[in-house]
């Protein structure tokens, strides 16, 4: 059967300057059944949210907590985001290639960076923008969620977020949510169907060419 020829997961990587609206398209992206997607829960030591679930967001520690595990190898990469730090944990994600199963990463640029150099075909990278600056600001202040001193070196942090875009292999601008969203769908069907993704191939097509008719 063609749908079960084996291949490695893929590691998908969104990053966007925050309120472009990237926790929504990767809410999305996880609720569709049909992509199987899981998320990869990062450490971090910022404060947890009202509305966040330890173990579902993030698994929250303190930052003695964090130098343990950076200083253990246990994170794959990490990075300090607005005067916080974030990271990877290994395990989980190496587990998830190694079965095939496909891991989403909404991680900075500067985790982007380090994963594309470790883990180099196994990465497709998504950078997602805004329309304007204006909705950037918008969003920020319609979430509610954080002090307008944290909004404010967050849109300041915005711009050079988005100098990044470079550095990813396809850029979404999310204007409208569910364009956005079949953006993203589309590129994951696709980037599944790589040849070099699937070693399980080379046996299918020799058994369609042995076939007798
Ligand atoms: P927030 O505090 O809004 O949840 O996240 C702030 C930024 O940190 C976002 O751009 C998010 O993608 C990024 N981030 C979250 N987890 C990780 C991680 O494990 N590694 C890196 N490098 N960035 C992360």
């Amino acid at each position: 059967m063609f749908n079960s020829i084996k291949r490695r997961g893929l590691m998908l990587v969104l990053s966007s300057p925050s309120g472009a609206g990237k926790s929504t398209l990767a809410r999305l992206l996880l609720n569709d059944t049909g992509l199987k997607l899981s998320l990869s829960i990062s450490v971090t030591t910022r404060p947890r949210r009202a509305s966040e679930i330890e173990g579902v967001h993030y698994h929250f520690i303190s930052v003695r907590e964090f130098e343990r595990l950076r200083d253990s190898d246990a994170l794959i990469e990490w990075a300090e985001v607005h005067g916080n730090f974030y990271g990877t944990p290994r395990e989980a994600a190496e587990n998830a290639l190694a079965d095939g199963r496909d891991m989403l990463f909404d991680i900075d640029w500067q985790g982007a960076l380090q994963l594309q150099e470790k883990m180099k075909g196994d990465i497709v990278s998504i950078f997602i923008l805004p329309p304007s600056m204006a909705h950037l600001k918008q969003r920020l202040h319609r979430r509610a969620e954080d002090t307008e001193e944290v909004i404010d070196m967050r849109l300041r942090n915005a711009r050079n977020e988005i100098e990044r875009w470079r550095s990813y292999d396809y850029v979404v601008v999310n204007e409208d949510l569910d364009e956005a969203f079949h953006q993203v769908q589309s590129i994951v069907t696709a980037e599944r169907l790589r040849r070099d993704r699937c070693p399980g191939l080379f046996d299918f097509v020799s058994g369609l060419l042995e076939e007798k008719l």
